[in-house]
């Protein structure tokens, strides 16, 4: 018998493991997959940390979170300054004072504020109910048409209009040469790459992988006095009220014999036509080179499309508008009725937490649990 059943080695699931153990608790961690780290998986190719299921950018502004942290890796110094793509006209991102020269000539602070705003006017949006209206009013048609409108789509397979707003505020829009695409105060990828992050979060617990903790639910929920899932909470349930829509994306990985394919970690095509969203190059999230400093003389790409989500694909973002939020609701009623199971991180919450986002909610539920003492060993 265990206190804790953790049902996921992703971040989530190894956070709440980490402080229950150190605890005092018994606790017992099962992965559906071969191997831990979630989505934060990265594996080794010619000397370079391949992120499997994409770029993943650790930044907070959370420092307890950020001090957390550091007990599992030491952090490079990599800030994320994607460049986009249009049709061969590159802009830098976030949207800054070099992407307002670039597509309008203007060179201060205060000509761009003023584009940004005539732009705003002309499109008499006053209080913006969607993705679109909130991305026009933030930085103007131009920037939205070139820069926003082909990508989202490709990215939701949904229009704009039909997308909540808060996605797009993701992105900072700054009067300042700033290409620190993240408004955060910590930022940074574990040197070495997240698996042995992970793995050292990780040390000392018991943790069997390959297991389908759904397949065989009564057998597990014997092991354990409370559990703490981390899969969809719709599969949980069996999908009894309906699937929640996820977005699924797909990798091509290539390894490529040259040193540089591209010159940044990320790339993003924003027009509708290119089929992929972005192209990611592993080695640029560590400046090309290996630990021990020396170049990388190849490279590894992975070019990233993205499609909806259908029975056997991996989930990756929750579609949080109206329909599914209305259906999140439905099914975290039912969740609330399981007394000893816990439901957490991105799919279980079906919420796009970032990375520190989820570890802060995992600290937050552990220290609940701890508090609640239910199973005080
Ligand atoms: N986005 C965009 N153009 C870009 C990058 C992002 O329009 O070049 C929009 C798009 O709607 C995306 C959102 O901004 O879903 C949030 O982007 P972020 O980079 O935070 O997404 P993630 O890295 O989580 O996929």
């Amino acid at each position: 018998m265990y206190s804790f059943l953790v049902v996921g080695a992703g971040l989530y699931g190894a956070t709440v493991a980490r402080e229950l153990t150190d605890h005092g608790h018994s606790v017992l961690v099962i992965e559906r997959r071969s191997h831990i780290a979630g989505n934060v998986f990265t594996y080794q190719l010619e000397g370079i940390n391949v992120h499997q299921y994409g770029a993943h950018i650790f930044h907070t502004n959370n420092s307890a979170v950020w001090s957390y942290v550091q007990r599992f890796a030491t952090f490079n110094r990599f800030t994320n300054s994607p460049v986009a793509n249009y049709k061969g006209e590159l802009y830098s991102l976030p949207f800054n004072m070099y992407t307002f020269n670039r597509i309008w000539g203007v060179v201060t602070p205060a000509e761009a504020a003023k584009k940004i705003e005539e732009q705003r006017k002309a499109s008499g949006i006053t209080e913006p109910k969607n993705l679109e209206e909130q991305a026009i009013s933030l930085v103007g048609i131009d920037i939205y048409e070139k820069l926003i409108k082909g990508y989202t789509q490709k990215q939701w397979g949904r229009p704009c209009d039909q997308l909540p707003a808060f996605i797009i505020k993701r992105l900072p829009v700054r009067l300042t040469f700033d290409n620190n695409y993240f408004n955060a105060l910590h930022q940074g990828i574990p040197v070495g790459g997240y698996t042995k992050m992970v793995e050292k979060m990780l040390v000392g617990i018991e943790v069997q992988l390959g297991v389908d903790y759904l397949a065989d639910k009564g057998k597990w929920d014997k092991l354990a006095e409370k559990v703490i899932y981390t899969g969809p909470i719709d599969a949980y349930f069996d999908y009894c009220l309906g699937n929640l829509e996820y977005r699924s994306v797909r990798f091509e990985t290539e390894l490529l014999d040259m040193p540089n394919f591209q010159g940044n970690a990320a790339v993003n095509y924003t027009d509708a036509e290119t089929p992929w969203t972005r192209i990611i190059e592993h080695k640029w999230f560590e400046f090309g080179k290996d630990e021990q400093g020396n170049d990388l003389p190849k490279t590894v790409i992975s070019r990233e499309y993205s499609s909806e989500w259908k029975p056997g694909d991996e989930p990756y973002y929750p579609v949080n508008d109206e329909k599914n939020s209305k259906l999140y609701k439905e099914y975290r009623r039912l969740a609330d009725q399981e007394k000893n199971v816990v439901f957490g991180g991105r799919l279980g919450e079906y919420k796009y937490y970032d990375m520190d986002q989820v570890i802060a909610a995992a600290l937050e539920k552990a220290r609940e649990l701890l508090e609640k003492g239910n199973s005080t060993p």
